[in-house]
């Protein structure tokens, strides 16, 4: 059977196992497991990477706990604005929205760019426009917003209120998925509804071709979560690249060292999911919690939380390396 993989991410965050209800728990768990389905049943039928990381988030974007399409966190405005990036690392083709509203699926809209447009990244009505000329589902704030978020927003509101000053932009998630095909091809995608309370117009990594998302076959795909400033700067995506392909660096070593990249200037929770040209994948993440997956060809799926959990990864990483 040829070698085949997909790896998924629904973010990395600084939370502890106290703050964390059993449901919610469940909800992720078996959102990650639905997402690496999705992915996975593409490149079993022979699928492109490109398409199997479009379906792993396409779930994700469906899936109110996860920060991407439905769901996801609310700008100070109380809006959803989403960001979003695909890379083929067979082309080098890449598509990216940044600042969209009402796009059921940023993830796809970016691949419609990616196929069709002469550009890389298009951004607010523009970008909106392109999805309505493109025929792609559009939807109100009633379809994006849930109940607990416009109740997080609401507080937030309050004591922005009490306080009389703006309160800086906390974490969330992201959604990302990287895989490799029958074919060789790796790619990444990486979707987000940005950081909660972010001010309206703020950009973070995820689109950011290098920053957030980066794909190069042969050498590896990447998708990042966390503090989307700091991942920018340090340009992360593509130092795990650039580690692995001039320095010689393994992913894992390259995944490892990029979580500790400049970590003296550049501050924050930062994720890193990458895969290799042999499908193995690494998480990497400075949070104790990244909800993760990840389902080889023949192979069990997993999905995990905790860091705790990551001896499970480290078992399955050593078994395909035999
Ligand atoms: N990286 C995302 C951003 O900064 C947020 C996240 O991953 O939680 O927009």
């Amino acid at each position: 059977m040829k070698k085949f993989a997909i790896a998924i991410h629904g973010g990395a965050e600084s939370i502890k196992h106290s703050e964390l209800d059993q449901k919610t728990e469940k909800l992720y768990r078996q959102g990650l497991a639905d997402a690496l389905k999705d992915g996975y049943d593409v490149l079993e039928k022979g699928g492109s990477a490109l398409d199997a990381v479009e379906a792993a988030v396409n779930s994700m974007e469906r899936n109110p706990v996860f920060n991407a399409g439905r769901g996801a966190s609310l700008t100070q405005r109380g809006e959803n604005e989403f960001d979003a990036a695909i890379m083929d690392g067979n082309t080098l083709r890449v598509g990216a929205v940044g600042g969209v509203r009402y796009v059921q699926h940023p993830i796809t809209l970016a691949k419609v760019i990616l196929q069709k447009c002469d550009h890389c990244l298009l951004v607010g009505t523009g970008a909106e426009e392109y999805a309505l000329a493109n025929n792609l589902p559009l939807k109100g704030p009633e379809y994006f917003v849930t109940p607990e978020k416009d109740e997080a927003w609401r507080e937030k509101q309050h004591k922005r209120l009490e306080v009389k000053k703006t309160m800086p932009g906390s974490m969330s998630d992201t959604v990302g998925a990287v895989a490799l095909d029958i074919n060789g091809n790796l790619a990444a995608a990486t979707s987000t509804g940005g950081l909660t309370d972010q001010l309206k117009g703020r950009v973070g990594d995820t689109p950011i071709i290098g920053g957030g998302t980066f794909a190069a076959n042969k050498v590896c795909a990447v998708s990042c979560t966390g503090e989307g400033e700091a991942i920018m700067r340090g340009v992360l995506a593509h130092e795990v690249y650039a580690m692995m392909k001039y320095a010689g660096n393994s992913l894992h070593a390259a995944t490892d060292k990029a979580i500790e990249l400049h970590a003296d200037k550049l501050k924050g929770d930062r994720g890193i999911l990458s895969m290799d040209a042999a499908g193995k994948a690494a998480f990497g993440f400075n949070t104790g919690f990244m909800k993760r997956g990840y389902w080889a060809a023949d192979e069990e799926p997993f999905v995990a939380l905790w860091e705790s959990e990551k001896g499970k990864k480290a078992v399955k990483q050593k078994e395909m390396e035999k």
